[in-house]
């Protein structure tokens, strides 16, 4: 298990966390990203995956969407309460020089936008939320789109770091999100500990150096426990629930033709008459579906 859902003593707040490199390597090796696409991947996936850990349905669902202006054009993550994440960034190879930090310019690439936010809840209509992107640094649009859209106060950390042979060392985050009934005390001991926390990934980078014999379970737990290592008792956050996140998608050919069928019958015929076939390529995992003139003339019978 990569993630927890975590509480205070207080009840209030709540933590969830998860470590997701993993997640992250598989998606920068499906979708060939460089180390700027792969932060700005990494961490809506992250996101996301936190985001699915508070769906309450079995079968809910969500997708987020930024997009910009910038050269990254769009990055798109979905995930479900069963804890699946995919996910695609629409210009893998974008590169631009590092902000006057250092560090990988997420922002930038994205540029002026939107992020918007669908939840599939399984009922008529989904939930759908918009706001303007603050930053296009991820983790600041996502925690103003929780005050905006879900009148949430919650506080957002992401993080992907990049080693020097640009693969992934490590990536996480972290949702906390106050609880109606939060002490005013607790709130502020959080917000001073937040004020002071190094970043995400230099936490999860310095419990690796100490995580030789630990399981999964037992190394987000040490992240949990070392972020919030400043807080007074009355405050420790303790682990509520375990959860997983994985990169998995769950595209098929059944889903595909089901596709290819809703094109309609009349442009199926020009397929087949202009190219004899089709392929068609998943754009989360990149799995190509390939249909010869046989299969498209079985798809055109059903679509008619
Ligand atoms: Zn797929």
């Amino acid at each position: 298990m990569n993630a927890l859902i975590g509480m205070d003593k207080s009840g209030s707040f709540r933590v969830y966390l998860a470590v997701t490199t993993d997640m992250v390597r598989e998606a920068a090796t499906i979708h060939l990203t460089t180390p700027l696409a792969t932060a700005g991947l990494g961490r809506t996936l992250t996101g996301a995956g936190l985001m699915a850990l508070m769906l309450k349905g079995k079968r809910d669902k969500l997708t987020v969407i930024f997009k910009g202006d910038g050269p990254a054009k769009q990055i798109l993550a979905t995930a479900d309460a069963e804890g699946n994440v995919k996910g695609y960034i629409a210009e893998p190879d974008i590169d631009l020089p590092k902000t006057k930090q250092g560090k990988l310019d997420v922002g930038g690439s994205l540029g002026i936008g939107e992020l918007t936010v669908i939840k599939d809840l399984g009922l008529k209509e989904p939930y759908v939320g918009s706001i303007a992107l603050v930053s296009g640094e991820i983790a600041d649009d996502l925690a103003t789109y929780f005050y905006i859209s879900e009148q949430q106060n919650t506080s957002v950390a992401l993080g992907v770091k990049i080693a020097r042979d640009c693969s992934v060392l490590c990536s996480g985050g972290m949702i906390i999100q106050m609880l109606p009934d939060s002490q005013e005390d607790a709130v502020i001991a959080l917000e001073k500990m937040l004020s002071e926390m190094p970043p995400m990934t230099s936490v999860i980078e310095e419990v690796m150096l100490r995580s030789a014999g630990m399981t999964e379970e037992a190394f987000v737990e040490e992240v949990m426990k070392s972020i919030f290592s400043g807080l007074p008792p009355e405050y420790r956050v303790e682990k509520l629930e375990e959860r997983q996140l994985n990169w998995k998608c769950d595209c098929s050919r059944e889903r595909v033709e089901e596709a290819l069928i809703a094109v309609g019958a009349h442009d199926l015929e020009e397929i087949i008459e202009e190219d004899g076939e089709a392929e068609l390529t998943c754009s989360f995992c990149a799995t190509k579906y390939h249909f010869d003139k046989e299969d498209l003339r079985r798809l055109l019978e059903q679509a008619k």
